[in-house]
């Protein structure tokens, strides 16, 4: 079986998930948690907190910026786990469509900042690959609301080489089983505003004072990532560029092999993405044909997001919609991108495909 985007550890893991029995910190305290905090903050350049997953990091975002009961603009095109943490603190989110680059809509996104009170911006960079992040966030000043990055997917992106996630109010990245590393589940919060860091790391081990004894003056939550699965994160962090490299490279082989079929997710100008799924919007070609096909072939791929907008959940939710964020999701395949794929096996997904 060919997975979609499985696991694919460096080797180095379980010696530290080992490090970390011997030293009997199995706890959401530990050297690792600060090992890889700081890993990570290395690499993009800003602060950062480890977390059980990115959508605890989404919600912990919002309570940070104290966006509740209030409109949050997020784009339609992307996983529930982008809007959830939206209804975590009772706001209203207001979708927003995708433009031919299958990213965030500047002109909607304008139109949506005029006619609402809109306190928040959550922008998704899809499947790896940089939104339009410094028009975003030039809209997010112009129009007073705080910017939020869902880079959950796309740790390693760079618009004009600097990381995606990097660029707002906060940004999150995902290490869940199928992302471009994992932890097997966790997250992690990012911001340039150390203080905002500072509030969300109290906010994440249940407000806790710094007392003799237990004091608690707000409300908190449990959302610190455990020592045991930081090991396994610093392991990951350290062949992060080989895994980008390897994406990437998957990514052209199906592209010069494929390109006949429709278009590939496009990479906007000045940005560089991790390419963590390979997806294609077919021409003619029905999806759930080809996924059917390659799965009797023992090849998992996957529909593209199905828009937000069209979910039974948001069906009274407000849309700035132009058609694009449907049409991707009626004609778009993700096609298997482990970057553990061999050449053999990407050969193999080309020909099933052209059969
Ligand atoms: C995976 C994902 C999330 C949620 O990440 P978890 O770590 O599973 O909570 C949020 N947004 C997007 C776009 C994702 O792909």
């Amino acid at each position: 079986m060919i997975y979609l985007s499985p696991p694919h550890m460096s080797g180095k893991e379980l010696e530290y998930v080992k490090k970390v029995f011997e030293s009997n910190y199995i706890a959401p305290v530990g050297e690792f948690i600060d090992k890889f905090e700081y890993m990570i903050e290395k690499y993009v350049n800003a602060k950062a907190l480890a977390l059980i997953n990115a959508t605890s990091a989404i919600h912990l975002a919002l309570r940070v910026l104290g966006v509740r009961n209030s409109k949050v603009a997020v784009s339609t095109f992307t996983f529930i786990g982008s809007v959830n943490p939206i209804l975590y603190e009772n706001n209203e989110p207001i979708f927003i469509d995708s433009d031919e680059s299958w990213q965030m809509d500047l002109n909607l996104l304008e139109e949506a900042l005029k006619k609402e009170d809109i306190k928040a911006v959550i922008v998704v960079h899809v499947y790896g690959q940089s939104a339009k992040i410094k028009d975003i966030k030039f809209l997010c000043n112009k129009y007073g609301a705080f910017l939020i990055e869902d880079s959950a997917e796309a740790l390693g992106a760079e618009y004009e080489r600097k990381k995606v996630g990097t660029f707002g109010d906060f940004g999150i990245y995902s290490f869940n089983g199928n992302k471009l590393l994992t932890t097997s589940s966790g997250g992690v919060l990012v911001s340039q505003d150390e203080t905002l860091i500072k509030k969300a790391r109290h906010l994440s081990s249940q407000a806790k004072e710094n007392y003799p004894w237990y004091e608690h003056k707000e409300v908190g939550f449990n959302y610190k990532m455990s020592n045991v699965l930081a090991a396994i994160g610093v392991g990951q962090m350290e062949v992060i560029e080989e895994r980008i490299k390897r994406k990437r490279e998957i990514f052209e082989i199906y592209k010069r092999n494929l390109a006949n079929l429709g278009e590939f997710q496009p990479e906007i100008p000045n940005s560089k993405g991790n390419r963590w799924l390979s997806c294609i919007e077919f021409k003619d070609l029905n999806p759930i044909e080809v996924m059917n096909k390659l799965k009797e072939n023992q090849i998992e791929s996957r529909l593209l997001f199905k828009p937000m907008h069209l979910q039974p959940l948001f069906k009274k939710s407000k849309a700035y919609l132009n058609g694009k964020s449907e049409k991707l999701f009626k004609k778009g395949l993700s096609l298997p991108s482990g970057s553990n794929m061999s050449d053999e096996d990407i050969q193999r997904v080309i020909d099933a495909i052209k059969n």
